[in-house]
């Protein structure tokens, strides 16, 4: 059986379908190899660190209770501080999630009377409560932590002039949101994050940098903590749990910044000295191995999404004549029905789940219904393939994640197979 019979017979895909996303793929090497290229980097800087830090099967075998002189653990957070060009990390699975890591951070190091300043416009969803912006007990406004957020310009970008001028003595911590959330506009890339830092040290040395870079690693060759950042944060079941880490967050950059968050997540008496990794050490360090490979896949899939329904008309974001610094790819569908019929197709082709099909769901807090597909070994991951949108014009599903190339690929497929069966799009011969 070749593969083209496997295509047709075992997942039903049309020979038009097919034959198309052929040709599409080969017509995107040259941006393959860019990604290759990247990946190829980042693996190596990875693998660097754990050679570095002296990474070791003694490190695998994990402590309970407090966790006390946890070696696994602090070769992890070394090899995330080296890897990530700073001082100190914290690498922890008693932070369950990336929102919940940003508010370790944040709570870290802001203080009543303190001012955040958000320059990237409106924060990602789950941190309006988080802030405060809508308005919830224990947020950080609660505790009387002053909030200001820097709308961005009409273009996107990020309102410079606006930013410096509302720096003042009060400004404690500013925030950098490296992916794009849950909108059409493009992600701020590590060059464009490297300007912001400029403009606030312009105006004062001393204010924390701290940058949400959930989606973000290992898509570019550089982190933010590499241009000057003072910390990134980000989740485990993201990019940088290569889809082995079961659960967990890291904080990495300067020493009191990280230092901070760990007294906020365990106790002010306690620090980085302290918890149990049970058994989850090695699937954490060997996520961190993998996680270059896993997320050159992602991005290759991302643009293998980007040029297959781009080039049926589809409008894509990011489009290609700008940098990527995430994995996320958003298609402007149209319709409910394509986004329905897309979505059916990623959940054909997942790995877990296969038989279930997506159906839109109202969810609290939402106005319009969701639809969404994931079949992931990892509760939640949007590293393995997935997407997601609200039913609601102009019907943009963001598409996610693949922890390889190739069932990215198929999930592409898969997804315009839907939609051609139904007869929702034309494929050009
Ligand atoms: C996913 C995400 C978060 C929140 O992470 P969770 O792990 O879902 O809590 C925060 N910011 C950005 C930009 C994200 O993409």
């Amino acid at each position: 059986m070749t593969l083209q019979d496997l295509f047709l017979e075992k997942f039903g895909i049309k020979p038009e379908v097919l034959e198309f996303c052929n040709k599409v793929e080969q017509e995107a090497a040259a941006r393959f190899r860019e990604v290759e290229e990247i990946g190829e980097f980042n693996q190596a800087k990875v693998l660097a660190a754990c050679i570095k830090h002296g990474l070791s099967e003694s490190h695998f075998a994990g402590t309970t209770g407090y966790g006390d002189g946890d070696i696994g653990r602090e070769t992890l957070d070394a090899i995330y501080a080296e890897a990530f060009g700073a001082d100190y990390a914290m690498v922890r699975m008693q932070m369950i999630s990336g929102t919940h890591a940003l508010s370790t951070a944040f709570f870290g190091s802001l203080r009543h009377g303190d001012e955040l300043i958000y320059a990237t416009g409106q924060p990602y969803d789950t941190l309006h409560r988080v802030i405060g912006i809508t308005p919830t007990q224990g947020s950080l406004i609660d505790h009387g932590v002053k909030y200001t957020q820097i709308a961005l310009l009409p273009d996107g970008s990020v309102d410079h002039q606006k930013l410096a001028d509302s720096i003042t003595k009060q400004t404690k911590v500013v925030a950098i949101q490296r992916s794009k959330g849950y909108s059409f506009q493009t992600g701020f890339p590590v060059s464009e994050i490297k300007k912001m830092v400029e403009t606030v040290r312009s105006v004062r040395k001393d204010v924390l940098i701290m940058v949400d870079n959930c989606y973000g690693e290992f898509v570019e060759k550089l982190e933010p903590t590499e241009v000057g950042v003072d910390a990134i944060v980000g989740s485990l079941i993201k990019n940088p749990g290569g889809g082995i880490a079961n659960t967990g967050g890291y904080i990495v950059g300067g020493q009191t910044f990280v230092e901070n968050a760990a007294r906020k997540l365990f106790s002010p008496a306690m620090g980085l000295q302290l918890g149990a990794t049970l058994g989850e050490n090695k699937p954490m360090a060997m996520g961190f191995f993998m996680a270059p490979n896993m997320v050159m896949g992602s991005v290759k899939s991302a643009i293998f999404m980007d040029e297959v329904f781009g080039r049926l008309g589809f409008k894509t974001s990011p489009p290609k004549t700008v940098t990527r610094t995430d994995t996320p790819q958003v298609i402007r569908l149209g319709s409910a029905e394509r986004m329905t019929a897309f979505s059916r197709g990623i959940q054909k082709a997942a790995p877990v789940d296969s038989m279930y099909a997506p159906e839109a769901v109202y969810m609290p807090g939402y106005a319009d219904p969701i639809i969404s597909a994931a079949g992931s070994f990892i509760q939640g991951s949007t590293s393995e393939l997935s997407c997601d949108g609200p039913i609601r014009p102009p019907y943009d599903l963001y598409v996610q994640g693949g922890l390889t190339w190739h069932h990215g690929k198929i999930g592409c497929m898969m997804a315009l197979n839907e939609m051609y069966i139904d007869g929702l799009v034309e494929i050009p011969k």
